[in-house]
């Protein structure tokens, strides 16, 4: 990833992407506190445009604010940058990570001297999962590995150390021959995915956790928006394992996994076991809203040039 042509937005300057460094004391590095965005652009019929952009700026401050980070630039500053990447790098589709770390000014848990940096790299990655996941659905198993607690770390912040989680959950669902992990939280509720909020669907109704341990989805609202205009209700609940078990359609949202259906849940068959009809008409109103095909939509977007 490092060793690459390019250009990656650092404290306010485009600087070669080879020459964007930092020093193995880096703060954050050591203890994870820092926050993070990840935001997608999409090629649509006028340019390259970046998908709810100021959604994902103002998550990227809320997290900020609650972990206590003074952001040394304004959210319009941030909204430029991530347009400067995606353009700089004549970038037509693209996964976008602005992140505000803490430097290597001081360490130890008590250092009071640290400045709050920021960076912005965009890069393609045209697809999370194999194409064929998209229309088949993927096959998830329930982790060992609890959720983040809401009183143990933040769960409304975007924070960088609390994806050793998701990577502890993701990986082992991925050695199990999963392709994707679903988190209980601390009551033994489902929460999220390792990097993706879930719906379940059953007799027409949609489901998905509140938002209590999960992180709040800028997909996962984008679907409500859509449920909105289909006409199905949604519900925020509690869910157990065993209702999605029964669930007549699973899918799990999120920028990167976009909307994704799932088929099996710890080898029990979902529904009809493929894509059901109601996930794929999300899919499909989901990749014509970020590919500007979607006229009621087009505020979603934000064209880098
Ligand atoms: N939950 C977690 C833990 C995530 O990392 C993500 C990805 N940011 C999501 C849910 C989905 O959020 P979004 O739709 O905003 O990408």
């Amino acid at each position: 990833m490092a060793d690459r042509d390019g250009l990656i937005w650092l404290d306010g300057e485009l600087v070669p992407w080879r020459d964007a460094k930092v020093h193995v004391l880096t703060h954050t590095l050591h203890y994870g506190m820092g926050c993070f965005e990840g935001v997608r652009a999409y090629e649509t019929d006028q340019g390259a445009a970046i998908f709810k952009l100021q959604e994902h700026t103002d998550r990227l401050y809320r997290s900020a604010h609650i972990l206590q980070m003074a952001m040394p630039f304004e959210k319009d500053e941030m909204n430029e940058a991530q347009r400067a990447v995606v353009r700089e790098n004549n970038l037509h589709e693209a996964y976008l990570r602005p992140m505000a770390f803490y430097g290597s000014e001081g360490m130890g848990l008590r250092a009071d001297n640290l400045k709050v940096h920021v960076m912005v790299a965009a890069w393609e990655w045209p697809s999370y999962m194999s194409p064929e996941a998209k229309e088949k659905g993927i096959k998830v198993r329930t982790s060992s590995y609890t959720r983040h607690h809401v009183n143990i770390s933040m769960c409304k912040a975007k924070a960088n150390g609390h994806y050793i989680n998701s990577m502890l959950a993701l990986n082992e669902a991925l050695k199990s021959g999963c392709e994707e992990a679903l988190l209980l939280d601390n009551e033994g509720y489902v929460a999220e995915g390792s990097g993706e909020n879930i719906f379940i669907l059953r007799d027409g109704v949609m489901y998905t956790p509140e938002l209590t341990s999960c992180l709040d989805g800028i997909t996962r609202k984008t679907i409500f928006t859509f449920a909105e205009e289909l006409g199905v209700k949604v519900v925020e609940k509690r869910i157990t394992r065993d209702e999605v078990y029964v669930a007549d359609e699973a899918f799990f949202t999120g920028t990167a996994a976009e909307v994704l259906p799932i088929r099996e849940l710890d080898s029990r068959q979902i529904g009809s076991g493929a894509r059901g009809p109601i996930t794929e008409k999300f899919q499909t109103m989901y990749f014509d809203a970020v590919k500007g095909r979607r006229e009621q939509n087009k505020e979603w977007l934000t064209l880098v040039k």
